[in-house]
């Protein structure tokens, strides 16, 4: 069952552009092989929203189909109707054309298969390959057998063709109750493989199906849909995940014995990530218990709670690019996404200024009332994002941390008597550090030198230090969400005994600053758009944003952790 290729270690994945799927598929296409045509599909179960993981796979289908001049298929294997929705069909749908794909007018669904796949079953039942069998769940079980021990022949095993036929039909017909029977492939009880010892292809289940409402009272499982399903749609190149290759063989078996349409299934390695868990059922626990603010949650690692945090689908593509494919499980370091957000938001995000720890300035020598705009660069790299106006005026804002009373040595910023830069503005010199009763800075009086406008001295005078604020006449308070790690350690499964990944999370993930100023320029910001704050980071309107109550969300900080990390 395993592949005899050697497994694509992620050192040569990160210079190669291929990997060993594209050259399976170079290798049929050169076999002329369904005369060249390639077509794959991205096959999510609608049970939850889709995570980074899904976006790897997402980027590999639609990636070869679109670099092989093919068509990849958007299917929803839904043939689980108590778990599935169309709240998670929808949030598919949005998250997959968000990561800049599109599966044009091939959206199918495995439950518009149904009644091919009971033909199937039917046909599979004449040829002696399948039976009713009366087993209870935790027979089956019994019987199966384990990985060292062969299993037994279940008892209803040698049933008459005939009377298999009359027993699915009445299956369908709701004659019988749930979990009483199943349809079972006649395979092998002592196959080394567990999934060839007669699985399951039907079980009785009165569920409404999202779909099909109440039409049917048995539904297949997800092993007797999937290779049907891709042959159904002509799919030539079947990718999945490597908890799929055991299962090759029963779909093969399936395909072979109904004589219909061989996909190639090639398995890879799942996507996982340090400080976060990419599997639905953990996400939905988190949300069910109300543990985040939702699946969008700007600390989730769905692709919803990404789009929130800000960071850009180039950045999530460049990313799935970079990891490659393997046959090897392996987890990916976080800072390693985060890397890929910050070279696309350095690129394309407008700089403005904001101030999270606001300490008053009054320029004393500045006229009471007056306000000036102030020319500032909207991206240094991108002179076609042009500028905007900046307010000035004789009280505003810097951050705290920028000023000391008593500086070190190698502290640039203000300082008393010290002289630094406003950025876009003018130089200014500390005169006075007004102090609260408890012996806290409350405010700085400063002079300003009106010659130095545009941030430079006509007389040559250098200032080591320039540092950002804003006009307190003008600034607009904003709440500032702080986003870490959804988890404290690198593997959140890491856990003492009697615990589960609960226990890993990271109560201080999310902070919230209801002390922030930015400038008045972000007002009309649409949620979703992302800017720097000049020397604090990256910041996204979130969609809770008004007119009201600006909120923004902080997608990255500005230093790279990654450039270390690849440095040890
Ligand atoms: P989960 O374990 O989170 O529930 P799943 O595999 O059940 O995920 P599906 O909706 O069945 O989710 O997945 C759709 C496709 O995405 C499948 O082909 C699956 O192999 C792939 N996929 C899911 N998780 C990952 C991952 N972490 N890395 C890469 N591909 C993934
Ligand atoms: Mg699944």
């Amino acid at each position: 069952m395993s592949d005899d290729r050697k497994p694509t270690g992620p050192e040569s994945e990160v210079s190669a552009p291929s990997n060993f799927i594209r050259d399976f598929i170079d290798e049929d296409i050169r076999n002329n092989k369904h005369e060249g045509r390639i077509h794959t599909r991205f096959p999510p179960e609608p049970n939850g929203y889709l995570h980074i993981g899904h976006a790897k796979s997402i980027c590999l289908n639609f990636g070869i189909s679109r670099d092989y001049q093919g068509k990849c298929n958007l299917r929803f294997d839904d043939t689980n109707p108590v778990r599935e929705d169309q709240e998670y069909i929808d949030s598919i749908k949005e998250d997959i054309r968000w990561l800049g794909f599109d599966w044009e007018d091939r959206e199918y669904y495995a439950s518009d298969y149904f009644e091919q796949l009971y033909d199937w079953a039917v046909q599979l039942i004449e040829k002696g390959l399948a039976y009713v069998c009366e087993l209870t769940a935790e027979q089956i079980r019994e019987y199966r057998g384990t990985l060292t021990e062969a299993g037994r022949n279940s008892p209803f095993r040698e049933r008459s063709m005939a009377e298999n036929l009359d027993l699915f039909a009445r299956m369908r017909a709701g004659e019988f109750e749930d979990g009483s029977m199943t349809l079972r492939a006649r395979i092998n009880m002592s196959s080394p493989n567990m999934n060839m010892r007669d699985p399951i292809m039907y079980r009785i289940l009165r569920a409404t199906h999202h779909r099909t409402g109440d039409k049917w009272c048995i539904y297949p499982t997800y092993d007797y849909t999937h290779g049907q399903s891709d042959s159904l749609e002509a799919i030539t190149h079947s990718l999945c995940t490597l908890e799929f290759e055991d299962h090759r063989p029963l779909y093969e078996w399936y395909i072979q014995n109904l004589g219909i349409f061989p996909s190639r299934q090639i398995e890879f390695a799942r996507l996982n990530l340090t400080f976060t868990v990419v599997s639905k059922r953990f996400l939905l626990r988190l949300v069910k218990e109300g543990r985040v603010r939702g699946w969008d949650d700007p600390r989730m690692p769905t692709i919803s709670g990404i789009r929130r945090r800000g960071y850009p689908p180039a950045a999530v593509r460049a990313f799935c690019d970079r990891i490659g494919i393997s046959k090897k499980d392996s987890t990916v370091d976080y800072a390693l996404l985060q890397f890929h957000v910050r070279e696309v938001l350095n690129r394309d995000a407008n700089r403005v200024m904001a101030v999270l720890d606001p300490l008053r300035v009054v320029i004393t020598n500045y006229p009471e009332g007056q306000v000036e705009e102030l020319e500032a660069v909207n991206n240094p790299g991108n002179p076609d994002a042009g500028a905007r106006l900046v307010p000035f005026s004789r009280e505003l804002y810097i951050e705290r941390e920028d000023f000391l009373e008593d500086p070190p040595k190698k502290f640039f910023r203000l300082a008393p008597g010290r002289e630094v830069r406003l950025r876009y503005g003018y130089f200014i010199t500390c005169t006075e550090v007004v102090k609260d009763e408890a012996g806290n800075v409350v405010e700085l009086r400063c002079t300003y030198d009106p010659a130095t406008r545009g941030g430079n001295a006509p007389d040559g005078r250098r200032v080591k230090g320039t540092l950002h604020w804003v006009s307190a006449a003008r600034a607009l308070p904003a709440q500032i969400r702080l986003y870490e790690h959804l988890f404290t350690k690198e593997d959140p499964y890491d856990v003492g005994e009697g615990e589960d990944y609960l226990a890993n999370l990271n109560p201080e993930s999310e902070q919230v600053n209801r002390q922030a100023f930015v400038e008045p320029s972000l007002q009309e910001l649409p949620a979703g758009t992302t800017v720097q704050f000049e020397r604090l980071g990256y910041f996204c309107v979130d969609p809770d944003s008004s007119a009201e109550q600006l909120v923004f969300n902080r997608t990255v900080t500005l230093r790279d952790t990654w450039a270390k990390i690849k440095d040890k």
